[in-house]
């Protein structure tokens, strides 16, 4: 049968792909369970600010920092008890890196999207396009690239096993060489990861080099007058939005395409900072 839509292209959401294209891809542990990750690259250590009443993070600006400003003069007035005011957004180190995620997770057969396979449930409606996920999908391991950040002290616990796994010849195995198991759990209402070696041997994965993401894409990077106005209450969204008419040449149609992934950029990043912080 002659099917119009299929015909003109009209079913194929070509927008929704060349979003996910675009976005950045995020790793978030957030689910109590067993993930399977791949480091590959260096870790770049960042520093972060969550604004609560926007529940969005952006990268701290350092020395010119509007946010640190104001927590020192919090400081210098109430002393210790700084950190209890509303307005004490603290300074957070995250260290970035983009990593191979390689959680087994179970695809969608209707649109390809994923599920980790320990989330999975039968027949679980698929977060992407809704259809039932079928018992019978397909279990994978993904080798997707994602741009994962962790506290300090994940990262101390990695080092510990970058200096203290073996090859049968005796020396030290790179902890690129191996897969790490980060077992997730709520511990006193808080989620906790803790990295171990994985023993199970598996191919290196292949990263393809367009896949990584830029580390900065952890948080919004705002210039000190957008973070000023920020905080004075602008809402982040219509910040990077002004931003974009301003400085944009690009001819208005293909202007709206630009506002619509910066949107989508910026409702990525404050899905996985909620995760992250939350
Ligand atoms: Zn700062
Ligand atoms: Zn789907």
């Amino acid at each position: 049968m002659f099917n119009v839509d299929e015909f003109f292209g009209l079913e194929k959401e070509v927008t929704t792909t060349q979003r996910k294209f675009d976005a950045v891809s995020y790793f978030s542990a957030k689910f109590p369970g067993i993930y399977v990750i791949r480091l590959f690259e260096k870790f770049t250590p960042l520093d972060v600010h969550f604004l609560p009443k926007q529940r969005v993070s952006v990268l701290c600006l350092g020395a010119d920092c509007p946010v640190c400003a104001r927590n020192n003069i919090l400081f210098h007035e109430y002393g210790s008890e700084a950190v209890l005011n509303s307005d004490f957004i603290a300074r957070q180190r995250r260290y970035v890196a983009n990593i191979v995620d390689r959680t087994p997770s179970v695809v969608c057969p209707a649109c390809g999207e994923s599920v980790y396979k320990f989330l999975y449930k039968a027949n679980m409606p698929c977060p992407q396009c809704g259809a039932a996920i079928p018992p019978q999908a397909e279990t994978v391991v993904l080798d997707k690239v994602r741009l994962a950040s962790f506290s300090k002290t994940f990262v101390e616990q990695l080092k510990v096993i970058a200096t203290s796994v073996y090859d049968n010849n005796g020396n030290l195995k790179p902890i690129t060489d191996f897969d790490i198991k980060i077992i997730s759990a709520v511990v006193n209402g808080k989620t906790q990861l803790s990295p171990f070696p994985s023993d199970s041997v598996s191919e290196p994965p292949t990263i393809a080099p367009n896949a990584v993401f830029p580390h900065e894409k952890i948080a919004i990077k705002f210039s000190k007058e957008e973070l000023l106005s920020v905080m004075h209450g602008a809402h982040y969204r219509d910040v990077l939005k002004a931003r974009d008419t301003t400085t944009t040449t690009i001819p208005a149609t293909e202007g709206i395409t630009l506002d619509d992934s910066l949107k989508s950029e910026a409702e990525n990043i404050v899905n996985v900072i909620n995760e992250m912080f939350s």
